[in-house]
């Protein structure tokens, strides 16, 4: 079976529009992009487009690349303080100026819609509520709306970084799975993911995890977003898998739209905090 992520995305968005429409106002998204890039400008046209499929208000306060971290910060600040702004997004990378960690630290945790903050980290690591970064979410909720019941399986993720591998890790275990991570110095990564019920790869290599690593009772959730020729690609090699295991993710169409539908998620959540 192919997962349909455009379909989990709708199902999300739904939700999300029904969950605001009789509210005292419409929940605020403010993003902050330094400069121009190509990759940057893409998602977050997603975002906007998103965020007005659901009604929800979306800002995008762009700066010339030679701002400086004073003033990016003071912006912040401001944004942090105002009543009708719910989530905070700012784009990365910044220019050598500034520094993205003081950056992260200045955005309030709970307008951070990308859960990057220290607090939300920590919070998550111990079990409190907090706000998820959107991929490891975006693969959590994917589960929930397929049924898929994670108690006692066994989950590889490939990948150990601070925005997927980490977090997500800590998200599968809150499930009751039994989690390995796998990284660059995985001895016999083979021996792993033949064993696994689910396997998730967030490496950012195209066409890495291949047939003969993962037994046909697998599901494989595919993360990565690699460009091949022009053609975006995942870190699966779909097409050899695709008629083999149990169930696995497309790209594109897996992951990724659910990732951009669960950011309003994080939106709600902080928009609720507030009203
Ligand atoms: P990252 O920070 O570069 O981390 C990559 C991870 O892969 C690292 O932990 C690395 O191990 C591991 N790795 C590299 N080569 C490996 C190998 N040969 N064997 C086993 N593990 C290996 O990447 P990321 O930010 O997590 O992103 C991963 C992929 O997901 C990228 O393609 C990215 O574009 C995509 N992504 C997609 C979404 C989405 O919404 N769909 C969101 C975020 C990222 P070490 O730690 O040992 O170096």
């Amino acid at each position: 079976m192919i997962i349909d992520g455009n379909a989990i995305a709708k199902k999300i968005k739904d939700k999300a529009r029904n969950c605001c429409s009789d509210c005292y106002r419409k929940p605020n998204v403010v993003a902050i992009m330094l400069g121009e890039n190509p990759s940057s400008e893409a998602y977050l046209r997603m975002i906007e487009r998103t965020c007005n499929s659901v009604e929800f208000g979306y800002r995008l306060d762009r700066f010339d690349t030679t701002l400086s971290e004073q003033d990016l910060l003071e912006h912040i600040r401001a944004l942090n303080e105002d009543e009708e702004i719910d989530g905070i997004l700012v784009q990365m990378p910044l220019p050598k100026q500034i520094s993205e960690e003081k950056v992260i630290m200045a955005i309030a945790p709970e307008k951070d819609l990308d859960g990057f903050h220290p607090i939300n980290a920590g919070r998550l690591f111990k079990g409190e509520k907090a706000t998820r970064p959107c991929t490891p979410l975006a693969v959590i909720t994917m589960f929930k709306e397929l049924d898929i019941d994670l108690e006692g399986k066994y989950i590889v993720v490939i990948g150990r970084s601070n925005i997927v591998g980490k977090p997500l890790a800590v998200m599968l275990m809150e499930n009751n799975a039994t989690v390995t991570i796998c990284h660059s110095r995985t001895v016999d990564l083979e021996e792993h993911t033949r064993k696994a019920d689910i396997i998730i790869v967030a490496v950012g290599i195209a066409n890495f995890l291949k047939k003969e690593m993962v037994s046909e009772k697998a599901i494989v959730i595919d993360v990565g977003m690699n460009e091949v020729d022009g053609k975006l690609v995942g870190d699966v090699d779909f097409d050899s898998m695709k008629d083999y295991v149990q169930m696995i993710t497309p790209v594109p169409g897996g992951v990724g739209p659910v990732t951009n539908a669960v950011l309003l998620l994080n939106v709600i959540e902080h928009f609720k905090g507030v009203k």
